[in-house]
């Protein structure tokens, strides 16, 4: 008996029902769920061609071509009913996200450069142009570098000038001024000619007060070579302070001490708060200190390897925050690093 006609019903079945219920699938899920139904290994028409040998013989090819129409049918329409879904959701996502451009645009907070930084970059300009080149040197020392080779032995009072934060490390300490970086510099270069200058964080275990922070920047300044005399650490300095401070602003030199220069020296600017009268920023002296100075000691010279009979050199030290509290004439250094934006949004 014929198989055929009652198989060729069956197969337009599956075929009509399977285009019919794609028609109802409304996304990406629904899609997956009917290709497993319509095409997936047990689908109806699966069904038919692994049944197939089971047909009368003469009528295999017929079903078998009939059931490879269904299957061809159903997966082209798969295959459009997939591409208008996806065109569907993508057109619908574009209504959904449209951006509104009418609407006020959301401000950038402009950043800027804090004021430590700017001044650092201004005195690297104002030494550069008298032709320092920057030099950098470590923060955390040894003894030997912080105060040994700087003419202060371990027994020399001058130590305590300065409170040191000691590491777990001994011999190790974090330095308290740029002048380590002396010895580095003279080591690196020497016997040629120097003109450096060394920035960077210094550390003092120390009270805290409006004046005095543990941590704050400080610039060193160094040149070595040969007939370097006083004149040229005045004429450098006087040329940076005038630049830095405007060209009428007063000077003046004072004696000091310090173990790594003889002579030493600190110099002061008129106090431009009061003009030299006197008022509680100056402490009525009408002069603020800016840096200190001085010839390098000879056994400096030597502990970097320069001969002190050949050689001569200057160097000064100053803080730079310190110069931008004055140029700006902020009252409390601390608030230099404790980032409350108000402040530092003022410069
Ligand atoms: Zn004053």
């Amino acid at each position: 008996m014929s198989e055929l006609p009652a198989m060729n019903e069956q197969l337009d079945r599956v075929e009509e029902r399977g285009l019919a219920e794609l028609r109802e699938v409304k996304d990406e899920a629904g899609l997956q769920a009917w290709k497993a139904a319509h095409l997936g290994r047990s689908s109806p028409v699966m069904q038919v061609f692994s049944k197939l040998s089971q047909a009368p013989k003469e009528e295999r090819p017929a079903i078998g071509q009939r059931a490879n129409q269904v299957k061809l049918a159903l997966e082209s329409a798969f295959t459009m009913r997939s591409q208008i879904l996806k065109e569907e959701a993508l057109s619908q996502a574009l209504q959904a996200e449209r951006l509104d451009v009418t609407l006020p645009g959301r401000t950038l907070a402009p950043g800027r450069l804090h004021l430590e930084t700017r001044t650092l970059r201004e005195v690297y300009r104002l030494f550069g142009e008298m032709g320092f080149q920057v030099y950098r040197s470590p923060d955390v020392e040894t003894d030997e570098f912080n105060f040994g080779l700087l003419n202060i032995p371990e027994y020399h009072p001058a130590r305590d000038m300065w409170d040191t934060f000691h590491t777990t490390t001994p011999g190790v300490v974090l330095r308290t001024h740029t002048s380590p970086g002396q010895i580095r510099a003279m080591r690196e270069f020497a016997p040629d000619p120097i003109r450096v200058i060394l920035p960077g964080m210094c550390y003092r275990y120390e009270q805290v007060t409006v004046r005095a922070d543990i941590q704050f920047y400080q610039v060193e300044v160094l040149a070595v070579g040969r007939h370097i005399t006083f004149g040229d650490l005045k004429g450098t300095l006087t040329q940076f302070a005038r630049r830095m401070y405007g060209v009428d602003v007063r000077l003046r030199l004072r004696p000091s001490y310090f173990p790594f220069t003889e002579p030493s020296a600190e110099m002061d600017v008129e106090c431009f708060i009061c003009g030299g009268k006197g008022c509680p920023v100056c402490k009525q002296s009408g002069w603020l200190e800016i840096l200190g100075c001085g010839m390098i000691h000879p056994t400096v010279l030597q502990n970097g390897g320069y001969d002190p009979r050949e050689f001569s050199g200057f160097a000064a030290g100053m803080g730079s925050g310190r110069i931008g509290m004055l140029r700006h004439r902020i009252n409390d250094i601390r608030n230099l690093w404790t980032n409350d934006i108000r402040f530092l949004e003022q410069f």
